[in-house]
């Protein structure tokens, strides 16, 4: 079920890619295993998947512990992080998507045993639902950051509405990209901001094709029949 549902994710990143002569290469696949026991994120281990997510602190301990044997596994931090968790999780992370204030920044700076991958979470939606610093604030929020030697910007995130249609989607990733390029275009040391976390199992084909370099994927790995 799993290594099926696997190939079809491959399969369909391969199809977007080619529609805008991407390289497959480029997109890293993100599992999200929030929704699953550690087996099941071990059969995908198996399976050739080297990169985890989870969006719960706790959850994402334990499964590192569960699957310690496992060294090359990638482990992503994808959800929102109280400050008074970081001390207990930031070292244990390979990258970080939600960073959404400065408070935040200031915390992981605090706690972390080295540079931290950070990815600044943008909300381009404007739903008042919804993290991230508003595009607006963006360049200042990343100016603020200079003097955190812990935090390493590697690029930006959002997540687009549940039920908007594809057009409205498309364009939502495509903002993202170009207030991507803008920091990057600045050349600062502590942001190079060359990635993009953007897409989830209903929407990345949509951002492949708006240049998604990594896809957060849950449901459409894990889903049965
Ligand atoms: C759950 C989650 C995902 C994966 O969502 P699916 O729809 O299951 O693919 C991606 N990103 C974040 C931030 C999530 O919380």
């Amino acid at each position: 079920m799993i290594a099926d549902n696997l190939h079809t994710v491959e399969q369909e990143i391969q199809e977007s890619c080619a529609l805008v002569s991407r390289n497959p290469e480029d997109v890293t696949l993100v599992a999200v295993t929030k929704s699953v026991d550690s087996s099941a994120a071990e059969e995908l281990v198996r399976l050739g998947v080297t990169n985890l997510a989870e969006n719960r602190v706790d959850k994402l301990l334990e499964k590192k512990e569960n699957l310690s044997q496992y060294s090359d596994i990638s482990w992503h931090l994808i959800g929102n992080l109280q400050r008074r968790k970081v001390k207990s999780i930031i070292n244990h992370v390979d990258y970080f998507h939600a960073l959404d204030s400065l408070r935040l920044a200031q915390e992981i700076q605090k706690r972390a045993a080295h540079k931290i991958n950070c990815f600044i979470e943008v909300n381009i939606s404007g739903e008042e639902s919804k993290h991230g610093i508003s595009p607006e604030e963006l360049l200042s929020f990343v100016y603020e950051l200079e003097d955190l030697t812990n935090v390493h910007i590697v690029g930006l995130m959002t997540m687009a509405p549940f039920d908007a249609d594809d057009e409205t989607i498309r364009s939502i990733f495509a903002s993202l990209k170009k207030l991507q390029e803008k920091i990057c275009s600045l050349k600062l040391n502590y942001a190079p901001c060359t990635e993009l976390s953007m897409g989830m199992s209903q929407d990345f084909p949509l951002a492949i094709i708006e240049g998604a370099t990594y896809i957060r994927v849950g449901t459409a790995l894990f889903k049965k029949g």
